[in-house]
């Protein structure tokens, strides 16, 4: 069992900082190695942290119309069905089951904002100055701008594939977004610059290691690095191969657009 102590002063070699805000991407095991569970490691994480940001995304808002733009990785009028099963989006909507627990336990923290996005929201604590930042056509601003305040990306018993903050490499890197629908409360609204698939992202993992920071303990992994370095890496991979990090799933439809 790990206990609290354990995991904060591990947590503490990682180097975070409360001068910094951090990403977290949590998977949605029940951490039964852990004390507590998922409230001891939320305790151990936000006593290391000041601003923390975790995905509240909302799947289950998007809907596939009719007909839309060319090339955006998406087959138009397949969602016929589908879209009966959309739920329009809500503030207080909970994230995504696939999410597991950590977003909904996050949220219940005092002082806990959420991002406006019906699709991409994000949950943050004392980080009222990122996702403010966030707009329809701009979901990736909140990561944005925590990178430029020296920012990390946590990742915990997740790989890269969760690491939303790769996107917004590749939106760097000027490789080609897509657009998306989601219902609201009022209307069908139209998401630009909605990012590709993440399948591909574990194709990263080697290059990061030099900027990885890593603890493990009993079924515990966590992973820390800069945003910068992450973003950078990104970029150069892209730049020396343009179909880096894509998927190699047949029937990708996001994939198979940006090969063209
Ligand atoms: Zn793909």
């Amino acid at each position: 069992m790990i206990s609290y102590r354990e995991l904060e002063k591990g947590i503490m070699k990682l180097g975070l900082s409360p001068s910094h805000p951090v990403i977290i991407h949590v998977a949605r095991d029940p951490f039964e190695s852990i004390k507590g569970g998922v409230e001891t490691l939320l305790g151990a994480l936000t006593a290391n942290t000041y601003a923390v940001v975790t995905p509240a995304f909302t799947y289950r808002t998007m809907l596939i119309p009719e007909k839309g733009p060319p090339d955006n990785g998406i087959t138009y009028g397949s969602g016929r069905q589908a879209n009966e099963m959309v739920e329009a989006f809500d503030i207080r909507m909970p994230p995504d089951e696939a999410l597991g627990d950590f977003p909904r336990v996050f949220s219940r923290l005092p002082g806990v904002e959420r991002s406006k996005h019906p699709i991409l929201s994000f949950f943050g604590l004392h980080s009222e100055e990122y996702l403010s930042t966030q707009t329809l056509s701009n979901p990736l601003a909140v990561i944005e701008n925590m990178m430029a305040n020296d920012g990390q990306v946590v990742l915990i018993n997740v790989d890269h594939t969760a690491n939303t903050s790769i996107h917004l490499g590749e939106l760097m890197a000027n490789r080609k977004t897509f657009v998306r629908w989601a219902l609201t409360e009022n209307d069908l609204v139209e998401c630009a610059n909605f990012p590709g698939c993440s399948f591909g992202f574990n194709a990263i993992s080697s290059s990061l290691e030099p900027y990885c920071g890593s603890l493990g303990l009993a079924g515990l992994e966590i992973k820390a690095l800069p945003l910068r370095d992450l973003i950078s890496v990104v970029c150069n991979m892209i730049q020396k191969d343009p179909s880096a990090l894509l998927c190699q799933r047949p029937d990708c439809e996001r994939c198979n657009a940006l090969r063209k």
